[in-house]
C-alpha cells in the first residue's frame, strides 16, 4: 500500500517505506502487522523499551491532573525530578529542556555567561572532531560532523575543534579565550568512539588546572545507557556541567542541563522556554528514573551489555569482522567492508532493527531492560544476514 500524505511531509530524511504503528518492550509493529526486534529504540531513547507500562501510567495520571501550569510557576513533578537528577549526577542545579540540542545550547550559554563573569570574558569552547551535539545553529557549530562545516553559514563563532583522545592537541588549544571543554564521553553518532577513562581523568585534571569548565554531553550515554548512571562515572570524574536527554524521558521529549552550584550563573530571564519542565514530561522522567535507579537495574545493564558484546565478538571472530566497541548497551561492531547500510536493510526485512552510524559500522542501543532471549534472537538474525551474499 502506498504511504498516505507523503506529499505533505517535509523530506528531511531518507526513510524506508514503513509506517510504525505500535510497540511493546523490545518489539515494534508496522501498519502491515510485521514485527521487528528493535535494537535502535528511537535512537537510544526508549531505555525501558516501547510503551513502558510505568511511563504510560505516569503520563495518564499526570494528563488527568495537570499538563502545564506555565513555566512561571513551580510544579511538584519538576521539583521531584530536579532533586532526583541532582542526586544521580552529583551536581546541584537542574534546568529541563525538551531536547538534547536545547540542553547543549543551554550549556554553551551557561559557559559563556560564566566566562563573562569569572574568566574576563573568555568564551571559546573546545569541542572534538566528529563530535555530535545537536542540530540547532550553535550545537551544529559545536559539532564536528564531516560536511557540517559548510552548512548554514555563517556558523555561530567560538568553537575550536581538536581530535578526540589527543591530550596534547587539547592542551595546546587552551588559551585565554577558552572557557570550557565540551565532549561526549563516547562519541555515539560517529560510530561509538569512547574517550578513554585515562583521558577523561586527564581532561578533568587539565580543566581544573587551567580554571576552565568541563562539560559532558551525556545526551546519548547518560541515564544508565553505559551501565552506570552517567558514562563519566566509569572514570570517577565529576564534570562542571552535564547535559541529558534521550533516555531521561524513556521516549517522552525531555532533556536536562545540570550544573555545579558555583557555575550555575544564569540570572532570571537568561534561560527558559514555554514547555520546559512541564509536569507531563517530568512525570514520565520520574517513572523512568525510579526504574533505572532501582537496585540491580544498572548491574543487569552491565551484564547484558557484556553478553551482547561477547555475542558480537564471537560473530566477529567467526566471520572475520572488525572491532567491537562501547560500554553497557551502547555498542558498535565494525564490519569487513562498507556494507553496513545493506546489512541494516536486510536485517530489517528479517525483522531486526539495527543502525549504521558509518558505512562500515553497526550500532546497537537496545532497551536497557532487554532480555537475554531477545539478544540471542538479535545475534542469530544478524549472523544470518551477515552471511547472506545479498548483504554484500
Ligand atoms: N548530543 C548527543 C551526544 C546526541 O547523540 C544527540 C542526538 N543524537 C544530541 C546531542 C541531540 O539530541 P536531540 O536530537 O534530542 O536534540
Amino acid at each position: 500500500m502506498p504511504i498516505p500524505h507523503l506529499e505533505n511531509v517535509m523530506p528531511i530524511a531518507i526513510r524506508p517505506e514503513i509506517v510504525m504503528a505500535r510497540g511493546a518492550g523490545s518489539y515494534l509493529w508496522d501498519t502491515e502487522g510485521r514485527r521487528y526486534l528493535d535494537l535502535v529504540q528511537g535512537w537510544a531513547v526508549n531505555c525501558l523499551g516501547h510503551a513502558p507500562p510505568r511511563v504510560a501510567a505516569a503520563l495518564a495520571e499526570q494528563a488527568r491532573t495537570l499538563l502545564n501550569p506555565s513555566p512561571s510557576f513551580y510544579n511538584p513533578r519538576y521539583l521531584d525530578l530536579a532533586a532526583a537528577v541532582a542526586r544521580h549526577t552529583g551536581l546541584d542545579h537542574v534546568f529541563f529542556t525538551s531536547t538534547g540540542a536545547e540542553a547543549n545550547e543551554g550549556a554553551i550559554k551557561l559557559a559563556r555567561k560564566w566566562g563573562s563573569m569569572a574568566r574576563q570574558g573568555a568564551y571559546q569552547i573546545i569541542t572534538f572532531v566528529n563530535a555530535f551535539h545537536g542540530r540547532t545553529l550553535a550545537t551544529m557549530s559545536a559539532s564536528g560532523k564531516p560536511g557540517w562545516d559548510r552548512l548554514f553559514e555563517p556558523k555561530v563563532a567560538g568553537f575550536k575543534k581538536v581530535p578526540a583522545n589527543d591530550l596534547q592537541a587539547l592542551r595546546a588549544a587552551i588559551d585565554d579565550d577558552t572557557v570550557a571543554v565540551m565532549l561526549e564521553p563516547i562519541q555515539g553518532e560517529v560510530g561509538v568512539i569512547p574517550i578513554s577513562i585515562d583521558n577523561l581523568r586527564a581532561i578533568r585534571a587539565l580543566t581544573e588546572e587551567r580554571g576552565i569548565l568541563f562539560i559532558a554531553d551525556e545526551v546519548q550515554t547518560g541515564v544508565g545507557r553505559t551501565g552506570t548512571f552517567l558514562c563519566v562515572d566509569h572514570a570517577g570524574v565529576r564534570p562542571d556541567i552535564v547535559t541529558l536527554a534521550k533516555g531521561l524521558g524513556g521516549g517522552v521529549p525531555i532533556g536536562a542541563l545540570v550544573a555545579r552550584r558555583e557555575v550555575s550563573v544564569f540570572a532570571p530571564g537568561d534561560q527558559g522556554g514555554t514547555y520546559n519542565g512541564n509536569p507531563l514530561v517530568c512525570a514520565a522522567a520520574l517513572a523512568v528514573l525510579e526504574e533505572v535507579t532501582a537496585p540491580g537495574f544498572l548491574e543487569r545493564v552491565r551484564e547484558n551489555g557484556a553478553f551482547l558484546a561477547e555475542g558480537l565478538a564471537v560473530l566477529s571472530r567467526r566471520l572475520g569482522l572488525g572491532e567491537v566497541r562501547g560500554a553497557g548497551l551502547l555498542l558498535a561492531l565494525d564490519l569487513d567492508a562498507p556494507r553496513a547500510e545493506k546489512v541494516v536493510a536486510l536485517a530489517r526485512e528479517r525483522g531486526l532493527l539495527v543502525n549504521a552510524p558509518r558505512p562500515q559500522t553497526l550500532r546497537f542501543m537496545p532497551a536497557l531492560n532487554v532480555s537475554r532471549e531477545e539478544l540471542r534472537e538479535a545475534i542469530a538474525i544478524l549472523e544470518s544476514v551477515l552471511q547472506d551474499p545479498a548483504s554484500r
